[in-house]
């Protein structure tokens, strides 16, 4: 696909909540952006089912349903739509240059919204699971809820793995912490909340070789202590990874502030980043949260950034 224009007053790339919030924000400013699907058009929510927390659906919401509805409403008001990745940017320059797909097109604002993906162990029977949501997930906001009065294995040992344990334990019957080490990366405070847990029971020196289940649903982990090289196997009915996530940033190395993640810095009361004009949004900047509400509220907020900043261009 090419883009219509050579030249926009916004570009924004990535549709997540982030990217659509922010399209839907700015066409209806009239600023006629561009939106620039990625390699995932929709964003994480399509490689989910229900969503039970996003406001306005009582009844909860299919992740791609969701997600569907938002790029039609952006469209709505003038968004234009383009399936294509962004592999360069120059962002030395007035105005902002970018590679989409090989087409060059410039800018005079830019919001990136290219998300972050999780960290994973990289085991077939893993991303089976995920990928049909029986039971293996990134997210225990999200997904914790679907497993009440079941164990489930959380992995990792810093401090995000403490916090989904902590938050597991209000629905499983018993929340296990597997981690590779014996000692902890979280901070202090985390670990002792954890460890007091009468629910949570930790899994040292221990590595997850193999999910196991009837193919629909998890049902156990296989397990190898790696002192011992001993393999067991655990009862569970679903496995939540916490080892940290992969902003999208990689275009912007270089030219954009990154924290030591990779993350792009924004300060804590805008979307604005180092370079005038340039805006970050949902899960690319936001090392914390990771949900689709305050994605798609970070990009309400660099929409009415991006327009904030054109009035004073033109001022
Ligand atoms: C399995 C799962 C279930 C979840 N369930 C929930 C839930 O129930 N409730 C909830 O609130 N949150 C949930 N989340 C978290 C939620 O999905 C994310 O917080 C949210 O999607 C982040 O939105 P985003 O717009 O920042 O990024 P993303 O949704 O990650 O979208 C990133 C976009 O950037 C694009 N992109 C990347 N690189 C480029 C590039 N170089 N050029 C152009 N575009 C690019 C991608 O194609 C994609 O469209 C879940 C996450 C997962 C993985």
């Amino acid at each position: 696909m090419q883009p219509k224009k050579n030249h926009y007053k916004v570009v924004i790339l990535g549709t997540g909540p982030a990217g659509l919030t922010a399209a839907i924000y700015t066409s209806r400013a009239m600023l006629e952006p561009l939106l620039v699907e990625g390699p995932s058009p929709g964003g994480l929510l399509m490689l989910t089912t229900d969503v039970e927390n996003y406001p306005g659906f009582r009844d909860g919401i299919m992740g791609p349903d969701l997600m569907m509805a938002t790029k039609e409403q952006a469209e709505r008001f003038g968004t234009e739509v383009l399936l294509a990745t962004c592999e360069k940017v120059d962002l030395s320059q007035r105005p902002l240059r970018l590679w989409l797909d090989g087409h060059e097109v410039t800018a005079d604002t830019l919001i990136a919204a290219t998300g972050a993906e999780a960290r994973w162990l990289d085991l077939e029977s893993e991303q089976h699971y995920r990928r049909i949501g029986g039971g293996v997930s990134a997210c225990a906001v999200c997904d914790g809820a679907f497993f009440r009065d079941v164990p489930v294995a959380v992995v990792g040992g810093g401090d995000s793995a403490m916090e989904e344990a902590h938050f597991l334990t209000k629905f499983a019957s018993q929340v296990y912490i597997i981690h590779r080490r014996d000692t902890l990366r979280a901070s202090r405070i985390m670990q002792e909340r954890a460890l007091k847990n009468p629910k949570i029971k930790f899994i040292w020196d221990t590595a997850v070789e193999e999910v196991l289940g009837d193919g629909k649903v998890v049902q156990g982990l296989r397990l190898k202590n790696l002192k011992t090289q001993e393999e067991s196997t655990l009862e569970v009915g679903a496995l939540f990874l916490a080892i940290g996530h992969i902003p999208n940033t990689q275009v912007f190395a270089g030219q954009l502030d990154l924290d030591p993640d990779g993350y792009i810095v924004t300060p804590k009361s805008s979307m604005s980043t180092n370079v005038p004009g340039v805006f970050a949004a949902g899960d690319v900047q936001d090392t914390d949260y990771k949900q689709a509400i305050t994605a798609a509220a970070s990009g309400c907020m660099a929409a009415m950034d991006a327009e904030e900043y054109l009035e004073s261009l033109e001022a």
